[in-house]
């Protein structure tokens, strides 16, 4: 295996968990590799996961803090010339999804993205059209850079090795970032790297075996769960339609957290559906969660028919209402 560079990034300081998934995939390849870290604390972030980098590199200072084209463009570039490894392996992170296809373009390099494998030998397996298809491909051209699938490789142990070169890399920008606004109204309740997705479908907003809909418990059961567990929150198509019909909502629910076929993929280690039928429009949407459980008052939903590992045949509302009490 050619040696590759391992181009990371912070966030507030420290490495998320997509970095140490890039770095676990170099360990594993053999062919050594050096490190490089942007950001805000990057030297110190370096320092922390050094081990076993042949050389180690750091772009600081208040100019690279902050998620921007061109300085984060600047500082790759120059963390890449740097090494001058042919495979450069970063985290497919929005920072780096943005950056780095104009500094490959500057190098002359090859890029790919959504990449989920790298075989020793040099095949690298990605997905293209929302993960629907899945390819296997060599390049000859190098340098090759390579955006790795977030959730798709196990993370390194941390290793503290030796302090970066810290590298001065100069950089006239014209845009100032003020800070962020999200399209989410309320709170954030998407969260990619939580161990467990926990799925509201349209069941929560019909009527019960009192002849009543109950959604004002229900949100309430359904946010008490997400925020105790921190637990990333989806939801089905039909729940987050709803609003757009007319019909009562879980106001904290958007099409940004619809799982499924027209919806996300998300990458958990376990998931529990919710009054959700389990249909394969839906389910498609799960072929990334390992563990898959879900509740339904149906003995005949979808899940059961092959699709959840365990489906309680139970009422939602009273099964939330006890693993509360339990929590
Ligand atoms: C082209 C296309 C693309 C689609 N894309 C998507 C997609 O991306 N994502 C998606 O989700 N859907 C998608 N759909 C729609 C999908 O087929 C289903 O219609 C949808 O997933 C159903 O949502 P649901 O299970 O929440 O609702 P329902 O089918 O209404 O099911 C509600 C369930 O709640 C259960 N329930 C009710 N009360 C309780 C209770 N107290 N306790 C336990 N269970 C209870 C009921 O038994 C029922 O099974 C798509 C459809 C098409 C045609």
């Amino acid at each position: 295996m050619e040696k590759a560079l391992v181009l990371l990034h912070t966030v507030n300081g420290q490495l998320p968990p997509a970095a140490l998934e890039t770095l676990g995939l170099a360990h594993t390849l053999g062919g050594g590799f050096d490190l490089g870290v942007i950001g805000a604390g990057a030297a110190a972030a370096a320092q922390q996961v050094s081990g076993g980098a042949a050389k180690c590199f750091a772009v600081e200072g208040e100019a690279f803090a902050v998620s921007r084209y061109s300085t984060d463009a600047a500082a790759c570039e120059a963390v890449i010339r740097a090494s001058g490894a042919p495979l450069i392996l970063a985290p497919d992170s929005m920072r780096f999804h943005r950056a780095l296809p104009g500094v490959a373009e500057r190098l002359g390099a090859a890029i790919d993205t959504h990449v989920v494998s790298v075989a020793a030998d040099g095949a690298v397996e990605r997905w293209y059209y929302r993960q629907r298809v899945e390819t296997t491909l060599r390049r000859g051209q190098r340098p090759w850079i390579l955006l790795i699938e977030p959730g798709s490789q196990p993370a390194a142990q941390p290793q503290a090795g030796a302090a970066p070169e810290l590298l001065d890399v100069a950089c006239e920008t014209r845009t100032n970032v003020e800070g962020f606004s999200t399209p989410l109204a309320g709170e954030q309740t998407i969260r990619p790297d939580a161990a467990l997705l926990f799925v509201a479908g349209a069941g929560w907003t019909k009527k019960q075996k009192d002849g009543a809909a109950h959604v004002d418990e229900a949100a309430e059961l359904i946010l008490d769960f997400v925020r105790r567990t921190q637990c990333s929150l989806g939801s089905s198509k039909s729940l987050v339609d709803l609003s757009g019909e007319g019909e009562a909502v879980l106001p904290f629910l958007t099409h940004l957290h619809q799982v499924g076929q027209t919806g996300s993929s998300p990458r958990h280690k376990k998931g529990l559906a919710t009054c959700c039928h389990g249909e394969e429009p839906h389910v498609v949407g799960w072929r990334f969660i390992q563990e898959r459980r879900a509740v339904n008052l149906d003995p005949n939903c979808g899940w059961v028919r092959g699709k959840a590992d365990v489906v309680y045949v139970a009422d939602a509302f009273e099964v939330m209402r006890e693993l509360l009490k339990l929590l």
